[in-house]
């Protein structure tokens, strides 16, 4: 996409059957990003005429996934030139059009029955063809079809494809896709209860909404020539038509179906939009994660942030081919991503985790705690456990982390001893003046110096895991430095006694 392409109308145009996965996620990530870089709109349409498939919450949560994800649509559902953006809302509109087609003979009424219709697919099955509609009501006259609809016969409105001949459709992607009219299906346009299908739906509400850029999965390409010639006939000028590559499972695979979506969650992978702030991924790194699925810069970056995909996407650097998910390359760009936060805007990310468990940090602490973690954290789900201690009065600290056959009691309660009188007689304790007497202490007394640091950790954190030793000392302060260390020494001693 060159940037000085006119301003592009992308819309994405879910269905509301289900939360906001990562395929449609990608999806409406490219739509923003087109949209955006060249100054055009990002459309959210509600694809809602399946009735049976519809989900309540589903709306809310596609605005709320996209508002996570710093991608707020421009358009839709409610606001806009062309509101209302949901389809069940628009019904009327799109039965004008379906008289239009019938009109011109691009479409046509059709009174087959679902008994009918089956024993067809039955015949065609036996005759091992594919299953298509067979043409029976294609040619009725008008007044067959006035009897008809006085008589109360329900009825639908078929496309009328053509039979002969060829048809070529282009995708950005895949260039000319040219397939014999023979082929095509005479598909339902309007159902029975008068609400049109996607196929008449979305192509109506792409060109009455101006929609430049149509981009969707690839599920959509069977059908893609059908939808072309709807355009065709109703008059329209066509919209540049992407099919994206399918997402494949993380191994590679077979296309990540329904089934498999369910079966990853319930192993605990991030499938869902909203699943990803509970897990503790952050926006700028999901986006990141997504937007290289099946598209690349060069062969060499990888880390991109809004603002670098807006200035840098581009639809011709799509890969049609199938992209397999990989999950752990999204805890790697959250590792990126937090990383690159400044310190203040990762302290006011974790203030709700800590919240959460109890703690009430002041702004000043917890800006100094989140600096002693922030380079070591991957999940905003790890900060607690790393660093939750630093908010505690009073710590509760392992014996048997510290004690070992190379380390007994005694010779632990010694070496916290020494800790404390090495730390009393620094004016400050950091790491230029507290290291070298510390290394030196492990070698008198001919340990190493992991271990005196191990101890010291165990003595001030009471846990393996923590940031570093140096970090810690500052936030929690000299004085429950040298208490803790004391404390230490105390219950070795008592140990080595015994
Ligand atoms: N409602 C369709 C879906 O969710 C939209 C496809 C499209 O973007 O045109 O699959």
């Amino acid at each position: 996409m060159s940037k000085n392409q006119t301003p592009a109308r992308v819309r994405f145009a879910p269905s509301p059957t289900g939360y906001l996965h990562i395929g449609n996620a990608r999806t409406a990530l490219y739509d923003y990003l087109i949209a955006h870089q060249t100054g055009g709109a990002f459309v959210l349409r509600i694809e809602d005429t399946d009735q049976k498939r519809y989900q309540e919450n589903a709306e809310r949560d596609i605005i709320g996934a996209l508002e996570w994800m710093g991608i707020p649509a421009d358009e839709g559902p409610d606001q806009g030139p062309h509101a209302p953006y949901r389809q069940s809302q628009r019904a009327q509109t799109y039965r004008d059009y379906a008289d239009q087609l019938v009109n011109s003979g691009n479409a046509f009424f059709c009174f087959c029955t679902a008994e009918k219709l089956a024993k067809t697919r039955e015949e065609q099955t036996k005759r091992n063809e594919n299953h298509h509609y067979d043409g029976t009501c294609r040619n009725l006259t008008a007044d067959e079809i006035a009897e008809r609809k006085k008589n109360g016969e329900p009825y639908v409105v078929r496309f009328k494809a053509p039979k002969e001949g060829k048809t070529t459709v282009t995708d950005l992607l895949r260039g000319d896709i040219t397939v014999d009219n023979s082929t095509l299906d005479d598909i339902i346009l309007v159902k029975s209860n008068g609400l049109a299908v996607y196929h008449l739906a979305a192509m109506v509400d792409d060109h009455l909404m101006a929609i430049t850029h149509v981009i969707r999965g690839s599920e959509w390409l069977p059908t893609f020539p059908i939808h072309a010639l709807i355009y065709r006939a109703l008059g329209w000028e066509e919209p540049l038509w992407v099919h994206l590559s399918v997402l494949l499972k993380p191994d590679g695979k077979g296309k990540m179906s329904k089934r498999d979506t369910e079966l990853a969650r319930e192993q605990g992978f991030p499938i869902f939009m909203k699943d990803m702030e509970e897990m503790g991924y952050i926006p700028e790194a999901v986006n990141n994660w997504i937007a290289l699925m099946g598209w690349s810069y060069d062969d060499k970056t990888d880390f991109f942030t809004l603002d670098d995909l807006v200035a840098k996407f581009s639809l011709e650097k799509l890969n049609p081919s199938p992209a397999a998910i990989n999950f752990s390359k999204l805890d790697h760009f959250n590792g990126l991503h937090i990383r690159n936060l400044n310190q203040a805007d990762f302290a006011a990310r974790v203030r709700p985790w800590f919240e959460k468990a109890g703690y009430a940090p002041e702004d000043e602490v917890l800006y100094q705690v989140a600096g002693a973690i922030q380079n070591r954290t991957k999940k905003l789900t790890e900060v607690v456990d790393m660093a939750g201690f630093l908010f505690h009065e009073n710590i509760e600290i392992s014996v048997d982390r510290i004690v070992n056959d190379k380390l007994n009691a005694a010779q632990a309660a010694e070496a916290a001893g020494k800790i404390l009188e090495i730390f009393q007689e620094l004016a400050e304790i950091t790491q230029e003046t507290a290291e070298i007497p510390l290394r030196n202490l492990a070698a008198e007394m001919e340990l190493k110096a992991g271990q005196i640091f191990g101890l010291l950790r165990e003595a001030l954190a009471g846990q393996k895991v923590s940031p570093p030793i140096f970090d810690i000392i500052p936030i929690i302060g000299r004085e429950v430095v040298l208490s803790r260390l004391e404390n230490a020494r105390d219950i070795l001693e008592d140990i080595s006694d015994k």
